[in-house]
């Protein structure tokens, strides 16, 4: 949905450079994407085209201990864009993820040894304030957080645990803050700032049965007949 050059200490250390991937699960109330992730404005980029505007910055990245920032909507669905990334890359370029973890687990196992860090919104760990914010559950979340916790992981995740106006309180928020901080990670809080009037509500999506998870929720790991290969595409057209 957008690349965002030399941003500086923003989406984690150094200069890094956010890139945004459409695609979310959830469907938070107050979501600045909202409009985005609706709006279908998009452009599709091979990992080979993706990393030329990259690299660019190479030498940003270098003096400042930086790198690349995968955003959204939801990157961790398309682990296998950033494990080919990786490879392309031979792992020389750090690699941050803005994640919300409400994703099959495949995608975490794919992405845990690859990434640098992993911030996570967690929103909030009590269940009922997380389906009433974000419309699902958060099963695949606890899952996560749990494996990574489980594997070595810790240290590579930051947990964000935000302050919703009408839907948590300081005490629900503190309560988050305990657990995750039981289960090993370190945790940033912060308050949400109401900038606009809510959307209108979106439709509850429902649990997805497990494990047939829907398509929306595989990502680029959906089997390989079902993945557009837009470079392939591409060639094709010319
Ligand atoms: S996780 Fe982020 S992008 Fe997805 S709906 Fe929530 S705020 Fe929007």
């Amino acid at each position: 949905m957008g690349i965002e050059r030399l941003r500086d200490n923003v989406d984690g250390p150094g200069i890094r450079t956010l890139v945004l991937f459409d695609s979310c699960p959830l469907h938070c109330e107050y979501c600045i994407n909202k409009m985005m992730l609706k709006s279908g404005i998009k452009k599709d980029f091979s990992v080979e085209e993706l990393y030329d505007i990259l690299r660019i910055d190479d030498p940003y990245y270098e003096i400042s201990d930086g790198g690349v920032t995968f955003g959204g909507g939801e990157p961790a669905l398309q682990s296998r864009f950033i494990e080919d990334f990786y490879n392309l890359t031979e792992g020389r370029m750090s690699i941050i993820l803005e994640t919300s973890l409400s994703i099959p687990l495949e995608h975490v196992q794919k992405l845990a040894p690859i990434v640098d860090r992993f911030y996570v919104d967690v929103k909030d760990m009590n269940p009922e304030i997380y389906c009433d914010y974000t419309h699902e559950y958060n099963y695949f979340l606890i899952t996560n957080l749990e494996w990574l916790a489980r594997n070595g992981y810790a240290t590579k995740v930051i947990a964000r645990v935000p302050l919703i106006p009408e839907f948590n309180t300081e005490e629900d928020q503190a309560k988050s803050v305990k657990k995750l901080k039981e289960m090993g990670f370190e945790v940033e809080t912060f308050k949400y700032v109401q900038t606009h009037k809510p959307l209108e509500p979106i439709m509850l999506m429902g649990v997805p049965e497990l494990p047939d998870y829907p398509d929306d929720l595989m990502g680029d790991l959906k089997p390989e007949e079902d993945i557009i290969h837009t470079g392939d595409e591409r060639e094709e057209e010319m």
